[in-house]
């Protein structure tokens, strides 16, 4: 069968509107279209490979436990999902895990064991949710209700109740909403889509007292910013701040479909036999791989490499910036970053990005104004180079038009 883009609108539900061109292989920071061009990948899969593309380390782990075992059901446990909730266990605050399929699942399952807790600990009064603008925390009805965003989670009719947003970095505007009646907490320690926004030390650890204040539990969506993204396993590390409940997908799989929800066992305990469930979550191929990713993420050398990579981003960026003028700010921790858009481009971060794709450079945005970078936590210093002399010329040529 010929694949070509056109048949996208012929059979594919209309609410993604991809590239012209489709890609068919990846290795490593490097990906192939279907007309054997080469692209550099800046975007990770929206900070997903954070090894790159067909790791071989990877490959094997999928292919080991493909010939072994693909499924059987929660009524069962498996090795592979235990070796890596033991792990997550080991490297974090948590002493429990939750595995499910995405972080949209992760943050549902969260906001839901938050639910609980408060209701069985506290009563019925302890139900509201207080979350950031801008965030957010998936596209299931609750995550995107209480994500930032009300374009998002409008049209759809009614919405889940007792969420509450206030600006993130204002901690009048959280202690002014904030009472015996708040459950929860939710927010991201960096914001990802909402422009790549990070907290301050100041903002954060207020949050905390907050929540300890008011005993309601503070989660922390590390979807976007876990899994060594900022050059610490977990951005809460980097904080110092730690939440009552944390999730984390995205790179978590390195491209493999996982999301998890980590807890502490006092916590954990209100999700009782029967409360919570997912078909597939757990699996074990998805734990197989997530094992290895975190294996191979969870070390000195990938960390460090993750600061070391964003000094050469900053610097490249700046040069860059140096001589077009297009920035207001390079923001963002680790490998993780965004270009903030000055006033004279304000609101064409996708002429940035139509341009890089132009170059054969794969970048993403967040929101209009920000340029956004998230490729693998290992890409080489030389594919780093190439990619920014790529972005470069894009610059230059959205400068020129
Ligand atoms: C991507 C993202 C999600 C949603 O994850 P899915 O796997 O798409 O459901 C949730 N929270 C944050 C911070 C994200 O970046």
């Amino acid at each position: 069968m010929q694949v070509t883009r056109e048949l996208f609108d012929e059979v594919m539900v209309p609410n993604y509107n991809p590239a012209a061109m489709i890609p068919v292989r990846g290795l490593g920071s490097r990906v192939w279209d279907q007309a054997g061009d080469e692209y550099l990948d800046f975007a990770g899969g929206i900070a997903v490979n954070v090894l790159g593309h067909c790791h071989p380390q990877l490959v094997a782990a999928l292919k080991e436990q493909g010939e072994k075992l693909w499924h059987l059901s929660n009524v069962l446990t498996n090795e592979p999902a235990l070796r890596l909730a033991k792990k997550l266990t080991d490297a974090t605050f948590a002493q429990r895990v939750y595995f499910a399929n995405s972080g949209a699942e992760a943050n549902e399952a969260a906001l839901k064991l938050a639910r609980r807790f408060a209701l069985e600990k506290f009563g019925a009064h302890k139900d509201q949710i207080i979350s950031f603008k801008q965030g957010f925390h998936g596209r299931t009805f609750f995550t995107v209700t209480v994500g930032g965003q009300a374009t998002y989670s409008e049209g759809f009719g009614p919405k889940p109740g007792g969420v509450d947003h206030v600006d993130y970095n204002d901690l009048d505007a959280l202690k002014t909403m904030m009472s015996g009646n708040t459950c929860a907490v939710m927010m991201e320690p960096l914001q990802g889509e909402g422009g790549i926004i990070s907290p301050t030390q100041e903002f954060a650890q207020g949050v905390r007292d907050l929540c300890d204040q008011h005993n309601a539990l503070l989660i922390f969506d590390e979807v976007q910013s876990g899994i060594g993204r900022t050059g610490e396993l977990y951005a809460y590390m980097g904080l110092g701040v730690v939440p009552d409940i944390l999730t984390t997908a995205k790179a978590l799989g390195g491209g493999f479909p996982i999301g998890a929800m980590l807890t502490t066992a006092s916590i954990a305990a209100h999700l009782k036999v029967g409360t919570h469930g997912s078909t597939y979550g757990g699996n074990p191929l998805a734990c197989a791989v997530a094992e290895r990713v975190l294996d191979i993420v969870n070390t000195p050398e990938v960390l460090d490499g993750v600061k070391h990579k964003e000094q050469l981003f900053r610097d490249g960026l700046k040069n860059i910036n140096d001589k077009y003028q297009v920035f207001s700010e390079i923001r963002g921790k680790g490998l993780l970053l965004g270009c903030a858009l000055n006033e004279k481009f304000a609101g064409r971060s996708r002429d940035f990005l139509v341009a890089s794709a132009n170059e054969k450079l794969m970048c993403l945005i967040a929101g209009a104004n920000v340029v956004r970078f998230a490729p693998s936590l290992i890409i080489p210093d030389a594919d780093i180079q190439e990619g920014l002399a790529r972005f470069e010329r894009a610059v230059a040529a959205v400068v020129n038009d």
